[in-house]
């Protein structure tokens, strides 16, 4: 409770040493968000007993990506790697003719420094497809951070200008339609500024269209989103341009925005829970200078919508053990729905990237006039065990490699993956968010009723 006297957040770092998944899962969402891409993953075979087991039924459905399994005599230079790679790419293209693939560098790539920055270039000319190279490994990232890598090396492919023919031939049809369009479609369009805003982060289409909706019912419309549906719809990115992120993972991304494009960046919190989805509206309409419309009253109808989970959770703590970096969000929409944190781990903190983040966290530890949670980067799985066992959380939310013997040990858990393949943005997703949360608390309440008894001694 020391911690409830405290004015700010306290930061602290650990070793490192914590379960997370490789950063080379980002192929399973990715390849189906971009609809025309193929994804390679150049790796061993340690690689692709990870990718196998960890998409579970994925893999029988004939996913865009595969594995170029490295053997020892790549490794040990006797086979030469640009031969090895342009047969596989010209076999991709035979196979799926995709419209770009994605090399993703792997921890063995980069210990044996395969320039695969410098293959892929001429590689592109002599195959006939763009190639993009990502270097999604687990010595330097975790987990969603390899969306972030992609992501990244993908901004140097937006185009800079419109093609001209594009636009003529645009307006010629938009003239066309215009005697098609009722009177109301043309008001409304009338109304409509498109700005020159670039939303990033990869969300399943349906939740891309929820956000962009909210937007434009406050007059705003976007000018792209990165990624797109496809590849060759890749967003026009202009000088001057202004960026903001969706997802708390992205800060690479951002940083490439920036320098190489010459963005501004939106430092806004992300709009995961009704609080979150309401402060990144908002800040993105002060950006606009313009005056937010219904936002309080859609943001409590939501609330209301909610009241029957917030019982359930209300006084209960939550320990984030961290292996996905969505802790700082989750945390605080959870705080805001009356949980205590004592902890948040989180893989990586890009305290400028999340800073709005941080600083809404704290408003609301203060408004709900609950303790400041202790932030740790980096954290050591070991040690965090130790200080779930002395302060015994009502809920952890951790990996599948600490859950089950957690369980057995009478803690409650939710397995953290989830929460990245769940659809948790926007106004109407913070339900699915409680429903995640307070499913092994209603579980507990159930099996309370037929057993006390702890299951290990
Ligand atoms: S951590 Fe490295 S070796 Fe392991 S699966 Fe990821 S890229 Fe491959």
């Amino acid at each position: 409770m020391s911690q409830l006297e405290k004015s700010s957040l306290t930061f602290q770092c650990e070793t490192g040493n914590y379960h997370t998944f490789c950063p080379i899962s980002c192929v399973a969402w990715l390849y189906q968000k971009i609809e025309d891409s193929f994804f390679l993953v150049i790796g061993t075979k340690t690689c692709g007993y990870f990718l196998q087991n960890s998409m579970g039924v994925m893999i029988f459905a004939e996913p865009r990506y595969a594995m170029a399994e490295l053997e020892e005599s790549d490794i040990s230079a006797q086979l030469n790697d640009y031969e090895e790679l342009k047969r596989l790419c010209l076999q991709i293209k035979n196979d799926r003719n995709p419209s770009v693939i994605v090399f993703i560098g792997t921890c063995t790539t980069e210990i044996i420094k395969m320039d695969l920055e410098g293959i892929a270039p001429k590689l592109e000319v002599e195959v006939g497809i763009p190639i993009v190279v990502a270097r999604a490994n687990g010595l330097d990232y975790a987990f969603t951070q390899g969306e972030d890598t992609v992501l990244a090396s993908l901004i140097q492919r937006c185009p800079t200008e419109f093609i001209e023919k594009k636009e003529k031939t645009q307006t010629f049809f938009s003239n066309l339609n215009l005697f098609t369009k009722n009177k109301e479609n043309l008001e409304s369009e009338k109304n409509l500024k498109s700005l020159p805003l670039i939303l990033f982060g990869s969300l399943p289409e349906l939740i891309a269209n929820q956000l962009q909706l909210e937007l434009e019912n406050q007059n705003i419309k976007i000018a792209g989103w990165l990624p797109t549906k496809t590849y060759l719809e890749l967003p026009t990115i202009e000088e001057g341009y202004y960026v903001c992120g969706v997802n708390p993972f992205l800060s690479r991304t951002a940083t490439n925005l920036i320098r190489r494009r010459k963005c501004k960046l939106i430092s806004a919190p992300f709009p995961i829970g009704p609080d979150g989805t309401r402060a990144w509206i908002e800040k993105i309409c002060s950006i606009f200078n313009i005056e937010p419309n219904g936002l309080e009253e859609r943001e409590n109808n939501i609330w209301k919508s909610l009241e029957s989970y917030l019982p359930l959770v209300k006084g209960k703590s939550v320990f984030f053990m961290g292996d996905n970096l969505l802790e700082l969000s989750l945390a605080r929409f959870l705080i805001r729905c009356g949980m205590i944190v004592p902890e948040i781990g989180i893989p990586y903190l890009d305290k400028r990237y999340q800073e709005a983040e941080i600083n809404l966290l704290e408003e609301t530890c203060k408004k709900m006039n609950v303790p400041l949670p202790l932030i740790i980067e980096k954290p050591d799985n070991y040690a965090q065990l130790k200080r779930i066992e002395k302060y015994r959380p009502d809920l952890v939310i951790t990996g599948m490699a600490n859950a089950n013997p957690l369980e057995a040990r009478g803690i409650n858990t939710k397995w953290s993956v989830e929460f990245t393949f769940a659809q948790i943005h926007g106004f109407t997703n913070a339900r699915d968010i409680l429903e995640l949360v307070t499913r092994s608390l209603r579980r507990k309440n159930y099996v309370q009723s037929f057993c006390e008894k702890e299951l290990v001694e």
